[in-house]
């Protein structure tokens, strides 16, 4: 059984009457579905790098459109009678996909003879349609030109052919990228500017294309993907992209076109910000470090332990900072801990004489959670951050009775 390929002479028709030679119950990963093969389709099947239809056949919806070479298996959630049915394609969708494939055909070309850009892979998607370069990296001049060239076709309305011929009479034409396969082919000519082998489905005229817009370029392993889309398509992209950046605008209190001008300013005001706040912190730390040692009493060995429980509104940084201070000064021990995340941080002077490490793992063993560090400094974080302040009593007491 052979289905006949109606969109390949017509890609116009949006329904049709066919007969349904086969409807049978198929079980596979999207669950319980009816495979139905016609006997004439104008539904396109996912194929050649263009998403299948969606579509009713009997008025029942299309979940998926296979090709199976001689057959087209049209997968739908209940079962169709048999007989003569009436089926339809959805048109908004299909239509997009024309104009998108189009497009790419166009595209493609003007990359390939104006700049020596030939495309080694097409995705058309359902927001952007990608294609993958080979070459150079395409510059903007490059990516303007292939788009301004495509736009210009576009508007001068040519005539878009579906050709049939062999591979050799192809070549002889001068096809943009020749095939091995035998037989008769087809293949969608652009008039006079593209011959492309292609059973997809294609507008009419380069009019019907709409517009083309070239979007984005990235390095793609070896190629360049070029990121555009065309049609009604482009008009949403850039009503979208120019929603985007009139929120960036009115968030960065400035005009459209200076967005760039003002994120830079943003993010070295930023920079700054962030290296003013550092070193204050660094500032801080020393002071509070060196008004602590100030207020610690020393005890029969001279040592002075600061044991103290910050607030969760302290960095883990600043403790750092405040630790780090501290543990320069002969004999001091700190003994210091988070309540918002529940970090811990002992260090001492090395000639404190005591084992950080080792006191940590006594604190840990009591209050949960992991940790650990060398005999002179050692960093914890307790699996419940509410006994932070518990922890620093336990490892003062614990530092006294060692
Ligand atoms: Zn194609």
């Amino acid at each position: 059984m052979k289905t006949k390929r109606i969109y390949y002479d017509d890609a116009f028709v949006r329904e049709f009457e066919a007969e349904v030679l086969t409807c049978e119950e198929h079980a596979g990963n999207a669950g319980k579905r009816w495979r139905v093969v016609l006997d004439r389709t104008a539904l396109y099947p996912a194929s050649g790098g263009q998403p299948d239809d969606r579509g009713r056949i009997g008025g029942i919806e299309i979940l998926e459109i296979v090709d199976e070479e001689e057959e087209i298996a049209h997968f739908v959630d209940r079962p169709v009678s048999p007989g003569l049915v009436k089926a339809e394609v959805d048109w908004a969708r299909r239509f997009d996909h024309m104009q998108q494939h189009t497009g790419q055909h166009l595209l493609s070309a003007m990359f390939q003879e104006r700049y020596g850009r030939p495309t080694v892979s097409f995705h058309l998607g359902s927001d952007v349609c990608t294609i993958d370069l080979r070459g150079p990296e395409p510059t903007l001049d490059i990516l303007e030109g292939a788009e301004r060239i495509a736009n210009q076709i576009i508007s001068e309305d040519r005539a878009i052919t579906a050709r049939y011929g062999t591979a050799k009479e192809f070549a002889e034409r001068g096809v943009r990228k020749g095939v091995q396969r035998e037989g008769i082919l087809r293949a969608i000519e652009i008039e006079g500017a593209d011959l492309q082998p292609c059973g997809g489905t294609h507008v009419k005229s380069t009019a019907e294309i709409g517009i083309i817009l070239v979007r984005h370029c990235s390095k793609m392993r070896q190629d360049w993907r070029v990121e555009f889309v065309c049609g009604k398509r482009a008009a949403r992209v850039a009503r979208h992209d120019f929603q985007i950046l009139h929120k960036s605008a009115e968030l960065l209190g400035s005009a459209a076109d200076n967005v760039p001008i003002a994120v830079e300013r943003t993010i070295n005001e930023r920079d700054g910000h962030f290296k003013t706040a550092k070193w204050l912190l660094q500032r801080l730390a020393e002071l509070e470090a060196a008004a602590a040692l100030v207020a610690a009493k020393p005890d029969g060995n001279g040592l002075r332990v600061i044991a103290r429980a910050f607030d969760e509104n302290s960095q883990a940084e600043y403790l750092n900072h405040f630790a780090t201070q501290l543990s320069k000064s002969e004999k001091a021990v700190a003994l210091l801990s988070q309540s918002g995340e529940g970090h811990l941080l002992f260090a001492q002077h090395p000639q404190a004489g005591k084992d950080m490490n080792a006191l940590l793992k006594q604190v840990l063993a009591r209050c949960p959670g992991k940790g650990g560090g060398t005999r002179d400094f050692a960093r914890g974080k307790l699996s419940d951050a509410a006994q932070a302040e518990k922890a620093v009593a336990l490892a003062a007491q614990l530092l006294v009775a060692g």
